[in-house]
């Protein structure tokens, strides 16, 4: 169900400095970065939706689709604590030439015509963030 990528645009983020100097999760020897536009580069067996070339949306948030954490809406507590936050806490990121992105039928978007890398990107974490901030402070 995962998927080998390549990044082809990043964003380095806060976040990715504060998961090196405040984390609470034991991290040693990964590669940070959690924001990006991809590339597929192999898929496994049970992938449907996604094939080598596709271009894809990394999404900062990647859980276990089967953990009951992510069924009853806490995405990023799928499997433990901050687990669903992946990258780079607990698998390397998108700062390598290629990593790991899980169960991509339900952790990657394709990136949509006539969107460029960069603006991918930041559809990746940043802007949801800031719609999701929205939405609590109840800003219409
Ligand atoms: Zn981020």
């Amino acid at each position: 169900m995962d998927a080998l990528v390549k990044p082809l645009a990043v964003s380095p983020r806060a976040s990715d400095e504060r998961n090196v100097w405040e984390s609470t999760v034991e991290r040693e020897n990964l590669i940070l970065g959690h924001e990006a536009v991809a590339e597929v580069v192999e898929v496994g067996s049970l992938v449907r939706d996604f094939k080598p070339g596709d271009k894809v949306i990394i999404l900062a948030i990647a859980p276990w689709w089967e953990k009951i954490e992510a069924q009853m809406g806490f995405r990023q507590h799928s499997g433990g604590m901050l687990m669903g936050c992946r990258y780079p806490n607990f698998r390397d990121g998108a700062f390598g030439e290629h990593f790991v992105v899980i169960q991509v039928d339900g952790n990657l978007a394709k990136l949509p015509e006539g969107v460029s890398l960069e603006e991918g990107a930041l559809v990746s974490d940043m802007v949801p963030t800031g719609f999701h901030g929205a939405e609590n402070a109840e800003i219409s």
